[in-house]
């Protein structure tokens, strides 16, 4: 679509010309984000600085039927900032403080466009820890993390972000701005607004100020590094972990395929050719972690661990999560495309749907590649395809099918934490039902009548026809 110039004179108006932009270059830069799941070209890139500008743009678009689409830095997986029906993507970058630390009742209030990492740093000067922790955490931003309810590293102890967000600014479609939620650590006024909102994928509405719930910075942080024959053997010791009164901060696996591909991505010898790692950690008072990873080290080591490492300084933990981060640009080693995804399962079914996903793969012929977060059932579960070939795709969009029906007949989900967005849309009706669906519709509907904000994902899909 293109936008008229009366349009676009008021647009300018709101923003200043210096927060509007129209070149190619930079049309280019945000017609896609880190799924590569779909490229198009949006009209222009709205740079707000302030919940009265965000509100002014949407209520312009609004009666004009423009496209929103909200986007923090792109680095979502299932392209839930692609502007799929061109438009405005609304950029929060200059939209990047951290409002205030309140110590006292421990929360921070921030706007949209702060870098994740950069708050926790911050909070952590203070003696404060803001526990999610996305792998992407040094790029990607709080509004994203909180339109995708996004998990992460420290999320089998400490749970996603969802846990965190105490109350929001939201400018809906029609540019009216509310605020839910509230600073009291306890509230049951109304429905819970801000559990709708967030993970809702930028479809609901736009979040510009954000209060988030602060703990205590752990004292102290043990890191064991595991390798275990098998995969079973790992998913073993997590559930033992558990029954034992053991909740690590973080269990990562990583596959024996993951391993191969990390190994030749760093060119390293240490890393067996056989088996699977986990990197598990324990936090809390310096003397409790100590004996926690004692224990975690046992369990392993019941459970036909055939090498288990602690991290004895800063640098050796720095080099086990080295490996950990390797992964993701390791995998292409093992083909162009990556069908990623990210399911999750009740612990106890773990080793089961790490061998349903090993059976798919064999039966299709693909290579499937697991990591991720088994501390809490979540799993990465990337199909490598060698090339972008359509009838290769299909195959490869044929398996994820079963690995997702797999995965929900197990009393699991299609998505922990990445969300459905473009790329899982023709998969949601495998999990929500048709009543269910209609719900959030109407939902929708109520919230968003002209449908102007993040069309063209999941809740525009009808996943029950597919
Ligand atoms: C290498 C890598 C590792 C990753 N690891 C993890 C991980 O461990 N755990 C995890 O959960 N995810 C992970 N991700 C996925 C991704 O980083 C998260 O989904 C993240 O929350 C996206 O943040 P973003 O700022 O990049 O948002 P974007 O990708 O820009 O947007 C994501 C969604 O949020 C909406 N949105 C953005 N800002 C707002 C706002 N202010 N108001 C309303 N809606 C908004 C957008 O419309 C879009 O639908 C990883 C990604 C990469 C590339």
């Amino acid at each position: 679509m293109s936008i008229d110039s009366a349009i676009l004179a008021q647009l300018r108006r709101i923003l200043g010309r210096e927060n509007l932009f129209e070149s190619m270059e930079k049309r280019i830069v945000y017609s896609t984000d880190a799924s590569k799941a779909a490229a198009v070209l949006p009209d222009l890139i709205a740079r707000p600085t302030s919940t009265e500008q965000i509100a002014g743009i949407l209520k312009l678009a609004n009666s004009a039927g423009i496209p929103v689409y909200p986007r923090g830095a792109g680095s979502g997986l299932t392209g839930g900032a692609v502007p799929v029906r061109g438009g405005i993507v609304l950029d929060f970058e200059i939209m990047n403080k951290v409002l205030g630390i309140d110590r006292e009742n421990m929360t921070a209030l921030v706007q949209p466009g702060v870098i994740t990492q950069n708050l926790q740093k911050h909070v952590e000067k203070l003696g404060l820890f803001y526990p999610p922790d996305p792998a992407s955490s040094d790029f990607c931003t709080i509004g994203g993390n909180v339109a995708e309810n996004s998990g992460g590293l420290r999320g089998t102890k400490y749970g996603s972000t969802r846990e965190y967000v105490m109350a929001l600014d939201v400018v809906l479609a029609s540019g009216e701005i509310i605020r839910i939620g509230t600073g009291a650590p306890k509230s049951v006024t109304g429905y819970d607004l801000v559990r709708l909102f967030v993970g809702s994928e930028g479809t609901l509405g736009v979040f510009t100020e954000i209060l988030l719930r602060l703990i205590p910075l752990p004292e102290h942080v043990e890191t064991v590094l595991a390798h275990f024959p098998q995969v079973e053997c790992a998913a073993a010791s997590v559930c033992m972990m558990f029954s034992r009164g053991i909740t690590p901060r973080a269990a990562e696996l990583m596959d024996e395929l993951a391993v191969e591909c990390v190994r030749q991505y760093k060119d390293s010898d240490v890393l067996p050719r056989e088996g699977v790692f986990c990197l598990f950690e324990v936090d809390g008072p310096r003397f409790a972690a100590m004996d926690e990873s004692e224990r975690v080290v046992r369990i392993c080591e019941e459970n036909g661990a055939t090498n288990v490492a602690r991290a004895t300084s800063e640098a050796e933990r720095e080099h086990f999560w080295s490996l950990r981060r390797a992964i993701s640009p390791a995998l292409y080693n093992l083909g162009r495309i990556k069908l990623n995804e990210d399911i999750c399962v009740p612990r106890s079914r773990l080793a089961e749907m790490l061998a349903r996903i090993n059976e798919i793969g064999e039966r299709y012929s693909l290579r499937i590649v697991n990591f991720g977060h088994i501390g809490d059932g979540s799993i990465h579960t990337n199909v490598m395809l060698e090339h972008d070939d359509e009838a290769l795709r299909k195959k490869g969009e044929q398996a994820v099918g079963e690995i997702f029906a797999a995965a929900v007949s197990m009393g699991g989900t299609l998505s922990a934490e990445h969300g459905i967005g473009l790329t899982k849309a023709q998969y949601l009706g495998k999990e929500v039902g048709e009543k269910e669906f209609s719900v959030m519709v109407r939902l929708k509907k109520a919230l968003d009548p002209n449908g102007i904000l993040n069309p063209g994902k999941f809740i525009d899909v009808f996943p029950h026809s597919q």
